[in-house]
Formats: C-alpha cells, structure tokens, sequence
C-alpha cells in the first residue's frame, strides 16, 4: 500500500497539531532502509504541561458521559482502526520493521481492545451493601482524571490500545507518550481515530524518555502512571510516581522460558519456539528467550531448530515472504550484536546465526540473523538478561524439578510456555513457575480478555483483561443512613 506520510507531526494536544513550544523536531526513520520517515515535534515540559492542561478541561465534561456514550464512541474508533488496517499496519512496519503480516496482527489486536472495554464498560457495575442501623453503602467506581500513558517501539500502536481502551471506557482523559523511535502510527491513530473524542480526552506528546518522558510522570496534575518499558526505566517511574502519591502500573521486561518434554507435540512445539524468539525479531518482553529441551530429545531438536532458523526469510517487512524484519534502531542492533559476543566468550556452543546482514540488498538496515546457542548454563548472563532480539540461548533438564527450578532462576517472571501431552505434568509444571502468564501447548497467544503482565521485576498490575479497569477508577463509597 503507498502511504503518504506528512513530513512533520506536530503534538496532538486538545484536538490538533502544534508545534513544540521550542520549535525543536527529531527524525524518525525506516530500521529496513534507513530511509527518513518524517520530522515529529519533540516535547519539552512547557509542552506537557499543557496536554495535561488541555486533558483537565476536558475532563470536566468527560467524566459525565455515560458507559453507554463512551462504549459508542469506542466502537467507532474500533471501526475506523478496522477500515484503515492496511494503512496503519503499513506505517508500523515502515516505522517498527516488523513484517506486514505482524503488523496486521498488531492493529487488529487495537481493534479488539477498543471493542473488549467497549463491552466491559457497559457491563461494569458498582454496588450495594446493606449496613447496621438501616444503613446502606454505595461503592461507586470514578475515573481518576488524567493518567499518563507511556509505551515502548516493540509494538507501539499495539502497547497504547491496551492502555488507551480501559483508560477511556472507565472515563479517563489521557496523555499518552510512543517511543521516540516508532511514534507514526500512535499520531495517525490520533489523526484518525481522535475526532471521535471531544477535544483533550486524548493528547499525544512525543519526544524522548529524559524530557517529554519524565516531564509526563512527574507532572502533579498526573493522577495515575501506566507505563510499559524497560525494568530500569519503570523503576525510575514507580519512584516518581510513588513520591507523588500516585497509583502506577509497570509493564516490564522478561526473560520467559520455554519448556519441551520429549512427549510434544513436535512440529507445532518446534514452531512455537521459532515464532517465540523470532517474531517482531526478538523484541517481545515475553519473548521465549530461554528454551528448555529435556535431554532425551535435546540433540535433536536444537539441530532442527538450527536448521528451521537457517531457512528463515529476513528483510524488509514490506516485502511478501519475509518472516522476519529488521531490529528496530541502531543502538538495538548493536546491544544485541553485543550479547552474541558474550555468548560466545561465555562458552556457549553457537549453533547458527550470530552475525549483521550486511549484503547489498539489506541496504543501511539493522539485520541480524536468528541466532541460536546450545549448551548454555542458565547462569550465563545470555540466559539471565533481556536480549530483545533473535537470540535464544538451548539449557538441556533432566527433570521436572529441575526444570522448575532452573526456570525460576531469573530475575523475571513475565510469560513461559510448557510443551507436553501429559496434561497433569503440564498444569504441574505452569502452577509452579513464577509468571504472569503460561501457555500450554501454545505461545504468544493475547487475545483481549487474557490478562498480561509480571511477576518480579517483570513489573505489576495486568492489562487486556476487564481488571485493568479497576486500575483507572477510584472508588467513593457514599454511607447513607435511613430514619425510622
Ligand atoms: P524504555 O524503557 O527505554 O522506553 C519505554 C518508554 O519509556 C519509551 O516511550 C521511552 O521514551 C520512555 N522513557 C524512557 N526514559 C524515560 C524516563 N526517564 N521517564 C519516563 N519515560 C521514559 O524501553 P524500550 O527500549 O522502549 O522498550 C523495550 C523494553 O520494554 C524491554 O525491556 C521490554 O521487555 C519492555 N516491554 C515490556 C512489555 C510488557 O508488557 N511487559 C511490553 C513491551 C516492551
């Protein structure tokens, strides 16, 4: 599809474009290509002072609408998502690199969060408890006012329909924040889909995570964080966020494993592995990052994953058959070119990949091979730390236990998979691993309605799931006293 972009995005703020208070810009470019995407206005605090301004006022008319009015309004917007697909999905592989078919994925995921909340909204109620004395208790839920909204680049439009959704049906007006490096796609959601909000309930400030970033979490009119990012950064806000007395839910970082008993399903566990480290090119907090082979069939399947990660098609998303696109910058890049390195000066076996794709045809991308270790100890820092890119570190178990405790053995606690036909080991071995989510017999599976987030330092609070509403309401009870 030709997508013609503007050459300069300003901030979203009480309805329209402006300009940074400062006149200050930053690129945001193509990682397949290199190219130049556009030009977007970078934020200073002045500039989020008044989205957050701007949210307030409208909020004073907002919190009046009714669950019926805001279901109907994200509806619509859920409609627009939906006729535009092919246009969203197509900025987020120019501005991300992951491949047109994630992509797609990633915009039909905004389309089913936004219709989720707009059903759970309509079902949500408060209630009613009898007390001593002919009493009564109303427990009402209200919105908090303005939150923040902060999200990553591994999936940006994707990461703000799961905040934006509940936020908006529990009656929330918003300041929201994309990454520096993959900002389109959340601006032309604002473009497109904002019309359907009155002025303010919705403002995008971009920018970079020291200015625009911090400015937004510390901001005192700010009356909730959510942000999803890396560990060092959502430690950073929870302070914040804490020292202003804020509630706040942190998204972060993983290090998921992913178990194989002898007893799989081969081809669909073989597969799963592969998506699992390869899909967005290794850049999913919950990205099957250390597999777990039972012995008896290590051998075997490291070489046939080794052989399944050879034949992988890379290149620019864009470009039909390609199953895996560019890392999304530079700097990305390099840290993970960095971690095969330690790999490799760890004393794990390099089974295949591990270099840049530097052919003609890559052009100035940041390809990677899929890269995969065997004989890795889970003590090596290339089985305790968040790579975030095709890199996937093969530890052979001997036992359950075993695997158990190796699994636990991480600072983490996001997501993990467990492969087997043996439905008591299975539920045995998801009950006692320390994670937000376990799939059985699957991976990477988060449908609207499946709650997501970490245990440990993979952070707290869960979000996609009709609980995350309670994250943007209050609660007021009213004690009402009846004479006799
Ligand atoms: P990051 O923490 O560097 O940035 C995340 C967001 O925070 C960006 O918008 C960035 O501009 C902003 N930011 C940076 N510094 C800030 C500051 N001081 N104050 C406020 N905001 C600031 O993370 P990233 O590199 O963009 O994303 C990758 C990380 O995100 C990985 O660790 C990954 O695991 C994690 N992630 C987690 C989930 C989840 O749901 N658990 C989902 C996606 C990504």
């Amino acid at each position: 599809m030709d997508i013609k972009l503007e050459k300069m995005y300003g901030l979203f703020i009480n309805g329209e474009f402006v300009p940074a208070q400062s006149g200050r810009t930053f690129k945001t470019c193509n990682p397949a290509t290199g190219e130049v995407l556009a030009q977007i206005a970078m934020a200073s605090a002045d500039d989020v002072d008044c989205a957050v301004k701007a949210a307030w006022a409208a909020f004073s008319s907002w919190k009046k609408t009714t669950a019926r009015e805001r279901s109907e309004i994200m509806w619509k917007i859920s409609d627009i998502v939906e006729e535009n697909l092919e246009y969203f999905s197509t900025i987020e592989t120019l501005d991300n690199g992951k491949t047109l078919e994630e992509a797609r994925a990633d915009i039909t995921d905004v389309v089913d969060q936004f219709r989720y909340f707009a059903g759970c909204i309509r079902t949500d109620e408060g209630s009613y408890v009898e007390q001593d004395n002919h009493g009564f208790n109303i427990i009402r839920k209200e919105p908090l006012g303005v939150v923040a909204q902060i999200v990553p680049w591994n999936y940006p439009l994707s990461m703000a329909g799961w905040k934006m959704a509940p936020a908006l049906a529990a009656g929330n007006c918003i300041v929201i924040k994309p990454a520096s490096n993959t900002p389109l796609s959340l601006l032309e959601f604002a473009r497109l889909a904002g019309k359907e909000l009155p002025n303010g309930v919705l403002n995008v400030v971009t920018g970079s995570g020291h200015d625009c970033g911090e400015a937004l979490t510390a901001h005192p009119g700010i009356r909730k964080v959510a942000f999803t990012g890396s560990t060092d950064v959502g430690t950073g806000v929870g302070e914040t966020a804490g020292k202003n007395m804020i509630p706040f839910t942190l998204e972060l970082g993983g290090k998921s494993a992913h178990i194989i008993f002898p007893d799989c399903q081969w081809d669909r566990a073989l597969n799963a592995v592969k998506g699992g480290i390869l899909g967005c090119a290794g850049q999913i907090c919950s990205a099957g990052s250390r597999l777990f082979v039972h012995k008896d069939i290590y051998d075997k399947f490291v070489e046939e994953l080794a052989d399944c990660f050879a034949k992988v098609r890379v290149g620019n998303g864009l470009e039909s058959g390609i199953e895996m696109g560019p890392l999304v910058d530079e700097r990305q890049m390099e840290t993970v070119l960095k971690y095969i390195d330690i790999g490799i000066k760890e004393g794990a076996r390099l089974v295949t990949g591990g270099r840049r794709i530097t052919e003609k045809f890559y052009n100035e991308g940041f390809f990677i091979e899929p890269t995969l270790f065997a004989d890795v100890t889970n003590h090596m820092r290339i089985a305790q730390e968040e790579i975030f890119g095709p890199v996937l570190s093969a530890i052979p178990f001997t036992s359950e236990k075993e695997v158990i405790e190796m699994a636990n053995d991480s600072p983490y606690g996001l997501a993990g998979g467990v492969w087997t036909q043996d439905i008591n080991r299975g539920i045995r071995v998801v009950s006692q691993i320390d994670a937000g989510l376990m799939w059985l017999n699957t991976f990477d599976m988060y449908p609207a309605g499946t709650p997501f987030g970490g245990y440990k330092k993979s952070g707290f609070g869960r979000e996609a799931h009709k609980m995350t509403m309670e994250e943007y309401f209050q609660v007021k009870t009213i004690y009402v006293s009846i004479e006799e």
